[in-house]
């Protein structure tokens, strides 16, 4: 078959591919960042989030144990700390719990401190709860920053799951050589883009069947099984743990596990796969030096109306 990714990374026990479903575990996080002096009237907008921790999480956790199988769960600080329960089924499975800011900030519209600030709120409530700092940080609304992959290696993070520069892991540097693993994904493979219609928040797209939204999943899983690549999703307990959407998963599951030759991982371990290839010379990934581009291209017109 012609192969369409160059140099993909070898796989454990020979695996055509790496899957994780890496969840995003937003909950109300996502209502007091964007209604913070009217959130307590927004009452249909909080069920259908908390829907999320008080009846998608134990009903994932479910599928998951079911399959044999363990997940990266991206949280912000504040759901970890109000979320006890959750958290405590999440790790009795074996689960990895990842950071996803304080309260969802995006930090791309705060300066370096405050952004450094809701870096450090997000690792103290994960290692309280956990006992062990994050090892991985996905960007909430990837609104990553210029200052993200500094503050990411300075508090000692090892992967990143925000950006989409690579259909396969890859490596983010900064200027003086130091670098993080990127899990790279794309819109494809974001669940919010299929089902989430909340009037109440202004999100609105057509509402797809779950067996369609699970077409796209399926072609993305597909390519990445024929090529070597990386299958990691960005799904929602409140939306994906639905209940004709997590049947769908099931079949999906099913699906990956007939195939076969699958690794099913978490990001964390994903990443110290990575990791380790590189350190013992064993694959060259594709470095990305950031900033992309230090200073805007010289225009030769502007829009004068
Ligand atoms: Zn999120």
């Amino acid at each position: 078959m012609l192969s369409l990714i160059d140099n993909p990374p070898p796989w454990p026990n020979g695996a055509r591919c790496a899957v994780s479903f890496a969840y995003d575990f937003d909950a109300e996080s996502l209502l007091h960042l964007y209604y913070p002096t009217d959130s307590a009237r927004r009452l249909s907008l909080a069920s259908t989030l908390r829907y999320g921790a008080r009846v998608a999480i134990p009903r994932l956790a479910a599928i998951w144990r079911h399959f044999g199988i363990r997940q990266t769960v991206f949280t912000p600080g504040w759901c970890v700390e109000h979320y006890p329960e959750a958290i405590e089924l999440l790790l009795e499975g074996g689960h990895e719990i990842g950071h996803h800011g304080w309260l969802h900030e995006r930090v791309n519209q705060l300066s370096r401190g405050d952004e450094e600030r809701v870096l450090e709120a997000g690792i103290r409530a994960i290692e309280k709860a956990t006992g062990a700092p994050p090892v991985g940080y996905r960007c909430p609304s990837g609104a990553f920053s210029e200052h993200t992959l500094d503050l990411l290696i300075d508090y000692g993070l090892r992967y990143d799951a925000s950006l989409g520069g690579h259909d396969i892991p890859y490596l983010v540097e900064r200027s003086d050589g130091r670098a993080i693993v990127e899990l790279p994904h794309d819109a494809s493979h974001d669940d919010w883009n299929q089902y989430v219609h909340l009037k109440d928040a202004n999100w609105q797209v057509p509402v797809a069947a779950p067996a369609r939204a699970r077409e796209t999943f399926q072609a993305d899983f597909d390519a990445a099984w024929n090529h070597g690549g990386l299958w990691t999703a960005v799904f929602h307990p409140f939306v994906s743990g639905r209940l004709a959407r997590a049947e769908e998963q099931v079949r999906l599951i099913e699906y990956m596990m007939e195939k076969g030759d699958v690794w099913f991982a978490t990001c964390a371990e994903i990443a110290a796969h990575i990791d380790g290839l590189v350190a013992r010379g064993e694959w060259t990934p594709m470095v990305e030096r950031l900033p992309f581009w230090p200073e805007p291209p010289e225009q030769v017109a502007l829009p004068s109306r």
